[in-house]
């Protein structure tokens, strides 16, 4: 009786019980296997590259089942919260090609019927049951102040004795409802923590969807469920929402592996069913001999918004990932080169356990065999979004000169083996900046073959400028270029060369070379031949003079 009366005057304004809540969100009606996950980040503001990583795990196993994968905003801290932060997530998700099918769809509006799906607008929902385990003696009012908690945990480490507010050291717990009511009425201030029924000695033993078998203690301290703000943890939260929006698989940060016991405590004493849980490894980098976490301040590739600056396609960034998550996706997209990603099949059970390696070399790669098969016009279409924002001079002189860019884009791209130039849209400048004086005229690191020096290079093309033509096809000038070596001393091929380079200046290759680096400045660069026959003979004869002052 005491119970209930110091229940009722900790939520006097609660008169919802569990029951109620119980009847409004029932079990969800989905398919045999269907996967219920969600996405539940906090409003900061800030996109970590690991929070694209968990949700595309949690979409993909949902999804893959024809289950449901919602959004549920995780607003508790309300000091870090941000402005705009939701519709940004929402926006970044979609962006990278997921959809919610439940949960916030903007800062204040939603879908679907186990919400709200905002906790902040879940306050009523976690008193109601706060009240409830008040009520049977399963959770009550601490009034310890941080000091007294600090004395407390200071004591247990000079006896060796487990921190935390637990056993004899969780004084509050001994309390009478009396005593609770008369500090209450006295103004004493409190938060709600959880009455523990946990023995350390016992073991919880749980199979973690990734890790595997773990091993636990029993949670035996008595946790904090609702905050001197009058708002949840995070562990009464997530045993609340999950709970009541019938998660079926809780896939989240590895951070979270050692509150494991908490939560499956705190499921029990609750009486709802408990999700399977996976727990996701910390996306790592390699910093010189160590692996450490990929870090908001020092990394910059660990925000989403790096890969958009960079001008990374959202697939290629995608699709690493989905390297990361299943090293067997590699093999996968070797086999079937043509397929959506959607088609592969993402299994938990294949990830590695610990921390997942984040490589931007790995990511390039995978980008360029991304950006490689997309056709032409198509590259020049996502280039140009990307420029706009991004490399003002660039967009403008790829408008204005579309016909051309598109040829460029197009150079060596629809063989079997297509040129693998870009890896990201910001590459695209320094690959492609010979096609314009205004970047050419500019550029002042000419590339010469190792062979030869500039004097040579420039008597090459002094003898080339007034020889050549770009009216036959790539082999008949490439035979061309071929006779013009002979004739200045140069060898037909490197197994020539190679018998007696004393009878040589060199081979075509350096020929080649020469012209390239009056045309381009580059010394690797696609076909030679095509990139004349864009720019035009006059324009190439332009160069060549020039090349030769
Ligand atoms: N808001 C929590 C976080 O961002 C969610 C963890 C979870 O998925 O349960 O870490």
């Amino acid at each position: 009786m005491s119970l209930e009366k110091l229940a009722d005057i900790i939520f006097p304004n609660i008169e919802k019980t569990p029951e109620y809540y119980l009847e409004k969100y029932p079990k969800r009606n989905l398919k045999e296997g269907a996967k219920v996950t969600r996405y539940a980040p906090s409003p900061t503001g800030f996109q970590h590259i690991g929070g694209i990583f968990a949700a595309l795990i949690n979409e993909r196993i949902a999804h893959e089942s024809d289950g449901v994968f919602f959004l549920r905003v995780e607003d508790t801290d309300q000091k870090r919260e941000v402005k705009g932060a939701i519709k940004d997530t929402i926006e970044t998700i979609n962006n990278y090609g997921m959809n919610f099918n439940e949960g916030m769809t903007g800062e204040e509006t939603e879908k679907g019927d186990y919400g709200p799906y905002k906790q902040s607008l879940r306050k009523e929902i976690y008193e109601t049951f706060a009240k409830d385990l008040i009520k049977k003696g399963l959770a009550y009012p601490c009034f310890c102040t941080a000091e007294e908690l600090n004395a407390v945990r200071e004591k247990q480490m000079e006896n060796k004795i487990l921190p935390g507010y637990h056993g004899e050291y969780a004084t509050c717990r001994n309390l009478s409802a009396e005593e609770a009511i008369e500090k209450i009425k006295k103004g004493e201030s409190y938060i709600i923590r959880l009455k523990s029924p946990g023995d350390f000695d016992t073991r919880v033993e749980y199979d973690d969807l990734i890790k595997g078998h773990v091993s636990f203690p029993e949670n035996n301290i008595d946790i904090v469920l609702i905050k001197s703000d009058g708002l949840p943890t995070y562990h009464f939260a997530h045993a609340i929402d999950d709970g009541l929006m019938k998660t079926t698989h809780v896939i989240r940060g590895e951070e979270w592996l050692s509150s494991l016991p908490i939560h499956l405590q705190l499921f029990d004493i609750l009486g709802f069913e408990t999700p399977k849980y996976a727990h996701i490894p910390t996306i790592m980098k390699q910093d010189g001999g160590s692996k450490r976490k990929l870090s908001k301040r020092k990394d910059a590739e660990s925000a989403v918004s790096y890969y958009k600056e960079e001008g990374y396609p959202v697939v290629s960034v995608i699709e690493y990932l989905l390297n990361i998550i299943n090293s067997t996706y590699e093999e996968w997209r070797e086999e079937n080169p043509e397929d959506d990603y959607h088609e592969f099949q993402v299994s938990l059970d294949k990830m590695s356990k610990s921390g997942a390696l984040f490589d931007i070399v790995k990511l390039n790669d995978v980008s360029k065999n991304v950006i490689c098969k997309i056709k032409a016009t198509d590259v020049y279409d996502y280039y140009i979004k990307w420029a706009e924002e991004y490399d003002k001079e660039m967009h403008d002189l790829v408008v204005n000169n579309e016909e051309m860019m598109k040829e460029v884009f197009n150079i060596d791209k629809e063989g079997p083996k297509p040129r693998k130039d870009f890896a990201k849209w910001s590459d695209v400048r320094e690959k492609v900046f010979y096609f314009f004086d205004s970047l050419f005229d500019k550029d002042e690191n000419i590339e010469i073959p190792k062979n030869i020096d500039m004097d040579e290079a420039k008597r090459i093309i002094g003898i080339y400028k007034d020889r050549f033509s770009l009216d036959g096809n790539n082999d008949e000038w490439f035979n061309e270029l071929k006779e013009i070596a002979v004739e200045l001393g140069y060898a037909t091929d490197r197994k020539k060369y190679k018998k007696n380079p004393e009878e040589y200046k060199g081979m075509v290759s350096d020929v080649a070379g020469a012209i390239r680096a009056a045309v381009t400045h580059r010394s690797n660069t696609p076909d030679l031949c095509t990139i004349m026959k864009i720019l035009g003979k006059d324009k190439v004869i332009e160069r060549f003079n020039k090349f030769i002052k």
